[in-house]
């Protein structure tokens, strides 16, 4: 019976060990994506009444439980296995397993056996590493240094962002470059999402990219690394509180960041706005668009430009104060009006009057009547004069 408790019980996970009679062994293993098994082998002695395998990972609210009542002969060896189907229960690529045995003899008497962890890596890989300055750089493709490119992308833009996003970075960062566009959204749908340019868990510091074409990669790293490195290094500034951060906020901040800068968005904007499709910035609060639909590309154009406007309008100290208020437990209605003295609403308003097109009068389209009337009697006049 498998069932789901408060992960405090981790806390609790320190107790009395087993006397040395019960010799326990345990295993587990795992099959990415597919299943982590686990094993746990006790003679029965004492005589025990249930063991409990309790497994917990930094995305589990709850930790997962699993009861094995033992009804077994004194001095029997008890043989007690369990599956996790990982198409079911989700588990975060590369992240750290934590798992621990509990059992109760006849009288009562609990004890816990030692806490272990397992490094969920995606195997299915040969991956290649390079290591600098905290940073660990994962690759695969074979006659091309990617590995360093995406480096050298880091650590052109890693000190820009701490400059705007003062974070303490000292946990490192690991950043995997899949081969194929196909192969991430497989590895991708493991973090319940089914469409992104790239990814970021920021909680376990991981940053996984698609890296395909050793042409365009240069190209594309430029743009996804600082836009995820963002994400990651936001998350360390804010800590607890990162969950309070206005998506639109996080997301255009991000896009801030890209070197290459992606000409999707100016032209996404353009027809938003031609067509009166703006999303109000109230909705993309806690929820962002995360597939690759239209909304998605609006959603990133209009907060690339909103946050655009605060820092051309307002500068960087401002929103290093809105960060600053973040970490501070500010959400998306109290962070604009705290710092910048606007609500989200007349913030829109603002911006918008900057992005729009004018459709008042338009000066240029007379100016440019009497230069063409002006220049009509220049070259009467050149013509008379030649003649
Ligand atoms: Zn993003």
């Amino acid at each position: 019976m498998a069932f789901l408790m408060p992960s405090a019980s981790i806390v609790q996970a320190q107790g009395t060990p087993p006397p040395e009679s019960a010799a326990p062994e345990t295993t587990a293993s795992y099959t990415f994506g597919q299943a982590l098994d686990f094993t746990l082998s006790v003679i029965n002695t004492p005589t025990l009444a249930n063991a409990t395998l309790h497994v917990t990972t930094p995305q589990f609210a709850t930790t997962y439980l699993v009861d094995f009542p033992i009804t077994a002969d004194p001095g029997a060896t008890i043989q007690l296995q369990h599956t996790i189907n990982l198409t079911e229960v989700y588990i975060q690529p590369f992240t750290t397993i934590t798992y621990w045995w509990t059992l109760v003899d006849s009288d009562n008497i609990s004890y816990v056996l030692p806490l272990q962890d397992i490094a969920y890596d995606d195997d299915t890989f040969a991956w290649k590493s390079q290591s600098e300055a905290g940073i660990d750089m994962y690759w695969i493709a074979d006659g091309q240094d990617l590995g360093q490119v995406g480096m050298d992308v880091v650590t052109e833009s890693l000190p820009r962002i701490l400059s705007l996003i003062p974070a303490d970075m000292s946990g490192g960062i690991r950043i995997y470059l899949y081969p194929s566009a196909e192969e991430f959204q497989a590895a991708l749908r493991l973090t319940r999402q089914d469409w992104a340019g790239g990814h970021a868990s920021p909680k376990l510091g991981v940053i996984m990219l698609p890296a395909e074409n050793p042409r365009t990669a240069v190209v594309d790293l430029r743009r996804s690394i600082p836009h995820e490195l963002s994400h990651l290094v936001l998350y360390r500034a804010t800590a607890d509180n990162y969950d309070n951060v206005p998506r639109w906020f996080d997301e255009g901040l991000a896009t801030l960041f890209e070197t290459v800068p992606n000409p999707n968005y100016a032209i996404t904007l353009e027809s938003l706005l031609a067509n009166n499709e703006l999303i109000p910035f109230n909705q993309l609060c806690t929820q962002f668009p995360s597939d690759s639909s239209d909304a998605a590309l609006r959603a990133y154009a209009q907060s690339n430009s909103l946050m655009q406007y605060i820092q051309d309008t307002y500068g960087n100290t401002k929103i290093q104060e809105m960060i600053t208020a973040l970490a501070d437990g500010a959400n998306c209605e109290t962070v604009t009006t705290r710092v910048l003295g606007r609500t989200v609403e007349q913030l829109t308003a603002d911006w918008l009057g900057t992005v729009q097109p004018d459709n008042g009068f338009n000066f240029d389209t007379s100016y440019l009547w009497i230069i063409i009337i002006v220049a009509g009697f220049i070259l009467t006049g050149l013509l008379l004069f030649r003649s």
